[in-house]
């Protein structure tokens, strides 16, 4: 969950999405279950709260939860006793049958508001088989008028009896450019926010913990590193040593948006660089997606790459 995102704030690229979720919730078109399809961090489990606080606040303006009463800052602190939030406990990429066998549970009961149960899972791809199993038990027999929202940026890894019990709805990814405005807004300035969002690009929101400043840092840090290689002047073995020393997914990343710009480049006629070497490496980065959470010599695995990188200047190095 991004915590510092508040009920009330405004994410411009979910308005839509939210509006017509909230006019089925109030039309009670939506049922027991409803799916949310998002890409991870861009705000799913924030239109799942907003939804849970929607459900209990008792200040709502036209149906919107106030964010300011009792209810509504439960919602916000992940304390309401009548919303719970599964997803997988620490040390584990799974959501585990116990958890889903403890939610019927506890979804048996009676609530302590009177008002529906809300229940949100996420990220619901992370149910693990006999999870899934169990939460169709829930899905097939919904306890009292219980409204389960499973936030999910991969749908098609949830079994199909579980997806087609739930009401569908597909909220799209924010531009980035306007994703960059918006998190200015909120301090830090577009041109930093825009290269940190090429570092974080796949999951927007995450950028919100972290420092814009340091970030663009980073990446230019590494664009120049990578750029000197080209010329000839990288040392792979002293550089992978030194990048493994901190967060070896933001180089990776960083060096992704690097490899992007020079295959543009060269698509483009504007370098002439070793078309071979450049795809290798694009193809050694997505590998990394696969190691980065390994016990892997990570000092070993960049120097693997930056080889390839030193190579894509061409002939000029061997
Ligand atoms: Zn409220």
């Amino acid at each position: 969950m991004t915590a510092r995102i508040a009920i009330t704030d405004e994410l411009p690229w979910l308005t839509s999405t939210r509006d017509t979720l909230h006019a089925a919730m109030q039309g009670d078109r939506v049922g027991a279950a409803v799916l949310i399809q998002i890409a991870p961090g861009s705000g799913g489990d924030w239109l799942a709260r907003w939804c849970a606080a929607a459900v209990f606040c008792t200040a709502p303006t036209a149906g919107a939860p106030c964010g300011r009463c009792v209810e509504c800052r439960r919602v916000e602190n992940n304390e309401h006793p009548d919303l719970a939030l599964v997803s997988p406990l620490e040390d584990s990429k799974e959501i585990k049958v116990d958890q889903v066998r403890a939610l019927a549970q506890d979804l048996a009961l009676t609530s302590h508001g009177g008002r529906r149960k809300v229940v949100i899972l996420t990220p619901a791809e992370r149910l693990n088989r006999n999870a899934a199993n169990a939460l169709l038990k829930t899905l097939e027999e919904p306890p009292g008028d219980a409204l389960l929202m499973l936030v999910t940026g991969e749908p098609s890894r949830l079994p199909i009896t579980v997806q087609s019990r739930c009401t569908r709805i597909t909220a799209p990814a924010p531009d980035r450019a306007e994703l960059a405005r918006w998190l200015a807004a909120r301090g830090g300035s577009v041109a930093d926010w825009t290269a940190a969002l090429s570092l974080y690009g796949g999951r927007p929101l995450d950028v919100l913990d972290l420092d814009p400043v340091a970030l663009a840092g980073l990446q230019r840090d590494t664009h120049r590193v990578l750029d000197e290689g080209l010329r000839g002047s990288l040392d792979p073995v002293e550089t992978a040593e030194a990048w493994a020393r901190d967060d070896v997914a933001l180089r990776i990343a960083a060096i992704e948006s690097w490899v992007q710009s020079r295959a543009e480049d060269w698509a483009r006629g504007r370098a002439r660089l070793d078309a071979r070497a450049l795809f290798e490496t694009a193809e050694d980065l997505r590998e990394a997606r696969g190691w980065l959470d390994t016990p892997i010599n990570k000092p070993l695995a960049l120097e693997r790459i930056l080889w390839r990188v030193a190579a894509i200047g061409g002939a000029r190095r061997r």
